[in-house]
């Protein structure tokens, strides 16, 4: 096999659509695993989309998911410019060439022409009327600077063929395709032929795209004939779906890498769970680092049909992401969660991480994990019955009351030391440990559910606070019970 290239061609529109991000890691994985280069080209041509630090997005989301381009525009390595836009002077040369070798033609039809070709639903083919037009004529007429656009010469008969490496054998009859415009009227290459020229300049040998390019390929492969040059071989990728019938929607906040960041998703987690979609590993282990990813990435167990985005499955993945950090690592990425939390600047990011890691699977979960800390106010004293604990409010209250006077002394106030004395005095006045730490917990909180117990959350809460509101919930019970 000659040296794998691969290439992954964004429009910087100023997002990442997970499809897209999907494709240039199944580009990117192909080109590690058979130890090739994978190049970065940014498609800009477009000048109608162009949005403002765009390409940055492109650079900041590939250093984010650990997808490292060999080359690029920041990385030239003799293939470039690879910025579209940059290359603009290179087409029309092509294109004339295509012209010469008759795999192209001029066109100078106007829009009136054009129009009257349309059929009653606007649908309209394009005749090879300039295609009859001999060589002194063309000439004459562009010499004079009349309009005129390039367009491909596609033959009216038989048919196109190639193999796909995930969709096989795909033949599209000659006369279903057009004669499409390669060159516009003001000099600028369409997609169409752009790709085809960059692709083959780019010594790209591993074409990997989305499947709505599936049926032009044939198109592109005619001008890789026309010109003699060496088709390239093809991977089209089937798309991500919402559900059966929807497409995953930036509406819904659910269809860019930059949505599930903000969600508190894992940029790993993320990565991991893209791969998986359209591709299975052979083994079962699912969970996998980009280098297994790399080791593990197959043609054959890329699918034909379309994958299903399946968000409950990426937090359960994302949780288990974040169950392997440590402290520094959770405090670190969960840092701008807290800051966005009414805990911001209160509290030690580094014990609230220790009780979060186990409990949150996306970081967007902080907040509602930890306002109850600043929250604090009037509670629904129900919350201190407990049936199969046997606590009643009064019983809740009267423990209240011995830990204010147990621990009104006590000093140590780390979790440990604090269970330890709060089992001591279970045992003194003879209840279940449960009879003291639960009712002692929605004191401190007011809160059905804490992340962490009442010790835990008296450590993090520190002596005086916790005092305060042990007080005020012992109040609350006495008006209520
Ligand atoms: N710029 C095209 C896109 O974003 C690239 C398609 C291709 O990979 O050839 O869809």
């Amino acid at each position: 096999m000659d040296k794998v290239r691969t290439r992954f061609a964004p429009s910087p529109t100023g997002f990442m659509h997970i499809g897209n991000l999907r494709t240039c890691l199944y580009a990117y994985l192909f080109a590690k695993k058979n130890n090739g280069k994978f190049v970065l080209r940014i498609e800009d041509t477009d000048q109608e989309r162009y949005v403002e630090g765009a390409v940055d997005v492109i650079y900041s989301t590939l250093k984010k998911a650990g997808i490292q381009h060999d080359e690029g525009p920041d990385k030239d390595c003799g293939y470039g410019p690879y910025i579209q836009s940059q290359r603009k002077s290179l087409y029309l040369d092509y294109a004339k060439e295509l012209v010469d070798k008759g795999g192209a033609y001029y066109c100078f039809c106007d829009k009136e022409r054009l129009d009257s070709l349309k059929d009653e639903r606007g649908v309209a083919k394009y005749d090879k009327h300039c295609l009859s037009l001999n060589k002194e004529e063309v000439e004459k007429r562009i010499a004079s600077g009349e309009p005129y656009v390039i367009r491909q010469n596609v033959p009216t008969e038989g048919f196109s063929e190639y193999d796909d490496m995930v969709f096989g054998h795909i033949s599209v009859p000659n006369e279903d395709m057009e004669d499409g415009v390669l060159i516009k009227s003001d000099g600028m290459p369409t997609y169409n032929f752009a790709n085809v020229v960059d692709d083959h300049l780019m010594a790209i040998n591993y074409v990997i795209r989305g499947v709505e390019y599936l049926s032009s390929t044939p198109k592109y492969n005619l001008m890789y004939d026309a010109f003699g040059w060496e088709r390239p071989h093809y991977m089209h990728l089937s798309p991500i779906m919402k559900d059966a019938q929807r497409k995953l929607s930036k509406r819904y906040g659910d269809a860019n890498f930059e949505d599930f960041l903000a969600k508190g998703y894992l940029p790993k987690a993320i990565v991991n769970y893209i791969a998986l979609l359209g591709w299975s590993p052979k083994g079962n282990d699912e969970k996998l680092t980009m280098d297994e990813l790399i080791q593990q990435f197959d043609v054959e167990g890329i699918s034909k049909s379309p994958s299903i985005f399946d968000e409950t499955k990426m937090r359960w993945l994302n949780g288990e992401y974040i169950k392997q950090m440590s402290v520094d690592e959770f405090a670190e990425v969960a840092k701008p969660f807290f800051e966005a939390s009414k805990v911001a600047g209160k509290y030690d990011y580094k014990a609230l991480a220790k009780l979060l890691i186990p409990r949150v699977e996306v970081l967007g979960e902080i907040a509602e994990k930890v306002d109850f800390l600043e929250e604090f106010a009037e509670y629904d004293v129900a919350m201190f019955e407990h049936k199969k604990m046997k606590i009643t409010r009064q019983l809740a209250l009267d423990n209240l009351k011995a830990i204010r006077y147990d621990f009104a002394d006590f000093e140590d106030w780390t979790d440990e030391a604090l269970k330890q004395k709060g089992m001591e005095l279970a045992e003194k006045l003879g209840c279940k440990s449960g009879q003291i730490f639960l009712p002692w917990r929605l004191a401190l909180t007011g809160a059905q559910t804490t992340p962490g117990g009442a010790t835990e959350m008296a450590e993090l809460l520190g002596k005086d606070e916790s005092m305060r509101r042990l007080d005020f919930s012992i109040d609350l019970l006495c008006r209520n019970i």
